[in-house]
């Protein structure tokens, strides 16, 4: 799944725990969502290119949410936390053969959803709408 996807489920399912809770309940997001039919860029032509554009979208978010206090601190984390596992797939994008894959949801064997380009991209910006519901702006 996206990199965007997993921040925004991780700040989003963050915001009712404790901050202890927040990088480990972003992390298990990750491994959750995973098993989401999604589509991956990591086998697509363009995949430097997606992964150029999923990081700057990520950013933004992380940027734009905490300015418009629509994110705290905690959330912040827990939705970086959420995406910090992708670092494993980099290897699929940048030029690094056959760099290793450490975390749970990536290895062979994981039940990986798998989705075509469409359908799989339309999960993915459901799931951000859905988490972007449950973030208000601050009064
Ligand atoms: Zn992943």
């Amino acid at each position: 799944m996206w990199v965007t996807t997993h921040f925004f489920a991780g700040a989003a399912l963050t915001r009712g725990v404790c901050l202890r809770a927040a990088p480990w309940a972003g992390i298990a997001s990750h491994a959750a969502l995973d098993a989401v039919p999604h589509w991956d860029y990591t086998r697509d032509s363009r995949r430097r290119y997606w992964a150029a554009l999923d990081v700057a979208a990520t950013t933004v978010a992380l940027l734009g949410l905490l300015r418009t206090g629509r994110i705290d601190s905690k959330q912040a984390i827990g939705g970086l936390a959420g995406a910090l596992p992708d670092l494993d797939v980099l290897g699929a994008v940048l030029p690094v053969p056959d760099a290793p894959r450490l975390f749970p949801s990536h290895l062979r064997g994981f039940p990986h959803g798998r989705a075509g380009m469409k359908k799989g991209i339309l999960v993915q910006l459901g799931l951000v709408l859905l988490a972007l519901g449950t973030m208000r702006a601050r009064s």
